[in-house]
């Protein structure tokens, strides 16, 4: 029997180039979509389901792969799991070319691993280092370079990265970019410092 073919995605943006969403030079991926609703998520724009724009797996893993070398890729939202047997295929695909694979998510691991979705199981098995829970703006984290608030866990899923090094302790940067007329904020939000 053949697989069907994966479910389109639903994805509100893509940097093909950038190094402040996780180790390294990465290509990131903003899912639409959560389910979740964390008092003060950085966002609020991708929480819909109805927007965005509809991507192809296989498309977007050709894009990946044919575009500016990096060490993996970071997928965010918007809430992956939302939409993991999409991105399980992407995740599986660049991970056998060599790419690391970080997953940011405001489930808990423990809830996703008691969940009976095979493709969730599918993108976790994909993902090198996972970050869960929800955003509490109770705790922020004012240590560790990508993570929002302390009760967020940081899960090294493979040893391609190591939680405890330096890098994930390194200053917090922010990356602004002008693309087709719109400014684009990535990497720590500046808050206060924007309209
Ligand atoms: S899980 Fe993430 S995207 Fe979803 S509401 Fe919370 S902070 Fe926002």
């Amino acid at each position: 029997m053949v697989d069907p073919a994966p479910p389109t995605l639903r994805v509100a943006l893509e940097l093909p180039d950038t190094d402040a969403e996780g180790p390294g030079r990465r290509y990131a991926i903003w899912v639409q979509g959560c389910p979740l609703r964390c008092a003060g998520c950085c966002n609020a724009e991708l929480l819909t389901f109805g927007g965005g724009r509809l991507v192809a797996p296989a498309d977007l893993i050709a894009r990946i792969l044919a575009g500016p070398a990096t060490e993996g890729i970071t997928l965010l939202g918007g809430e992956p799991f939302a939409q993991a047997a999409g991105l399980a295929v992407v995740a599986g695909a660049v991970r056998a070319a060599g790419l690391g694979v970080m997953v940011f998510t405001g489930f808990t691991l423990d809830d996703l691993r008691a969940r009976d979705d095979p493709a969730v199981a599918r993108l976790l098995a994909a993902t090198d280092l996972l970050v869960d829970g929800t955003f509490d703006r109770a705790r922020p984290d004012t240590r560790r370079r990508w993570v929002g608030s302390t009760n967020q866990r940081t899960h090294a899923l493979t040893t391609r990265y190591d939680p405890e090094s330096t890098a994930f302790y390194a200053p917090r940067t922010t990356e602004l970019r002008l693309s087709d007329g719109r400014l684009i904020v990535s990497g720590w939000p500046l808050t206060g410092a924007l309209p």
